[in-house]
Order: structure tokens, then sequence, then C-alpha cells
């Protein structure tokens, strides 16, 4: 199954080159909420349980073209957005190598450096433009294979991480360049990306087993497979969940490989991952009012100005 979120929070399901509007029946089957809301995402936490009802909903729902409807990520409220920061050894050799990519900062593995996370807030569609807000710094794309949890779960271990996935999709994982925490200069507004749509795990024949391509105004910069991953996605789940709970609608970003490169606002992301698929994304810049409030900290500061 394939499931998106489109245009005012629509729910379709994708069939082929065609979205199904599902979304009455979601609603039909969703509880109320009421403060303080559970934890985690709750369309997500009842996908499984949705499912007949929605497919039930596709053999005669209303029918658009994909290209016609605006993709939004296809988790709503994520509780938090996991990323693995060197997962490829072959990435880890290319950012050792270039100061522009480490800028001074200690380059570790994933077994050393952990995971981090990104601010929920930054989560964006393939349907939305990534946008640069500090043009004068150097921002990267950062193709990744990106696992949704389906089910809570805290110490799961490796061999039942995937009865806790809910799906697969193509993440990106923006990156400002530069000497900050990656949490500060990954989590810009737009700079996760989620897309184009969620693909559960029985269309999935293998997740370590997946072609990843990402092009920028039609050159490939990162064609590599999930094979390569240090920690494959079992492991990753293992991991992440030593330290957190994982909750339904959690994001974990696998990390990205080789072929890292800049872009900037008019470019045209081209990005696809086999048995997931493909999006075309757009990048701009950052509007309204570019106040000082608004400006990039400058690389090499002294510190805050008093
Ligand atoms: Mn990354």
């Amino acid at each position: 199954m394939r499931v998106c979120r489109f245009d005012d929070d629509r729910v379709g399901l994708v069939d082929g080159d065609q979205v199904v509007d599902v979304t009455e029946t979601v609603r039909a089957h969703m509880p109320a909420f009421a403060w303080p809301l559970p934890r985690g995402d709750q369309f997500i936490a009842r996908l499984d349980a949705l499912r007949p009802a929605m497919e039930a909903a596709a053999r005669s729902g209303p029918r658009r073209p994909v290209g016609e409807v605006r993709l939004l990520s296809p988790v709503a409220n994520p509780g938090k957005i996991v990323a693995a920061p060197v997962n490829y050894t072959k990435h880890f050799d290319e950012v050792v190598d270039d100061a522009a990519l480490h800028h001074g900062n200690a380059i570790k593995t994933i077994h050393d450096a952990g995971v981090f996370l990104k601010a929920t807030s930054s989560l964006i569609g393939a349907g939305e433009p990534v946008e640069i807000a500090w043009p004068e710094r150097r921002t990267d794309h950062e193709i990744e294979l990106a696992i949704i949890i389906g089910r809570q779960g805290y110490a799961i271990a490796r061999d039942k991480a995937r009865d806790h996935i809910a799906g697969f999709a193509i993440g990106l994982d923006m990156t400002v360049r530069g000497p900050e925490e990656r949490s500060y200069r990954k989590s810009l507004d737009t700079f996760s990306l989620l897309g184009p749509w969620l693909v559960t795990p029985d269309e999935i024949a293998d997740p370590n087993a997946l072609e990843l391509h990402l092009k920028v105004n039609g050159e490939t910069r990162q064609r590599a497979s999930t094979r390569s991953l240090i920690l494959n996605c079992e492991a990753l789940i293992e991991y992440a969940s030593r330290a957190y709970t994982l909750y339904p609608g959690d994001v974990i970003m696998t990390g990205t490989p080789e072929g890292v490169s800049p872009i900037a606002a008019g470019d045209r992301i081209e990005a696809s991952i086999e048995q997931i698929g493909d999006m075309v994304v757009a990048v701009g810049a950052r509007g309204g009012d570019v106040s000082a409030a608004r400006a990039a900290p400058a690389l090499g500061a002294q510190g805050p100005a008093a």
C-alpha cells in the first residue's frame, strides 16, 4: 500500500499514476482527540487497523492524477526525526577529505557519533519547495532512505525491528555546512523532506538493498545502494531505540551516501529510490522579510556580539 497526504490534508492511496481519495473513510475512523494529545502520529499508529477500510474505499473513491495533487509529508505529526550522521563509508571518506564538508568538526562514523535529531518543524512533502534561507552559506542535498515507525518500542532488538516499521519513503536531509550543531544547521524550515508517499513494508523486498538516485538539474549527483549502509535499517532501529522510545510516526533518516553537493534557489532536485518512487522537488528562496534577525550566522564569527 502506498499512502500519501495531499492538498489540504487529504489522504490518498497511490495506484499507479493516480491518487484515490480515501479521506472521508479515514476521518470516520479516527477518534476525537482532546488535550493533551497522545504521543505519536495517530494516523500512522492506526495504519494497519485502517488498511482494510482504506483499501475498500479505494475501489470506488474519486481519482486524480498524481501529478495534479500537491504532495505533503505522509507523516503529519512526527514526534521526532532521528537521523544517522555518517552511515556510508564512502560518504565518511568524502567528508574527511573536504574541509568545505567537515569544517573542522570531528567526523566520526555512526558507531562513535550516535544519531541526532532534526526539528519536526522542518518537515515538508514532495509538493513543497525546499527554501534556501541562508544563500551566503553552502546548502547541500542528502538523499536518504527514510523509515517510518509504526509501533511503539524501546530497546528494540534488531531481529524484532521489522515489526515496528510502518513504511518507507525517500528522505531529503537538507544541510547547511558549517561548524554548528547538526540539529541547528539541518533543522531550518523545509530542511527535512519525506516523499513522495509512504510505502508499506510488504511492497519492499529488502530495504537494505535499494538503489538511491539523486539528480540536480538533470545531472546525477548521488547514486548508491542501501547495501552499503554501515548500520542497516534494523540495526539503526535497535541503536536509536536504545536511547529513547520510538513512537508511531517517528522518522528515521538512515544517512546519505557519497555525492553530496551544493544547491541554490532555482535548482530542481529529482530523487528516486527503487520500489518507493520518484519525485521532483523545487528549490526556492526563503521569502518574507529578510531582516537582520533572519540573516545567516557568519562563519568564523567570534561569538555573539554582546
Ligand atoms: Mn544526512
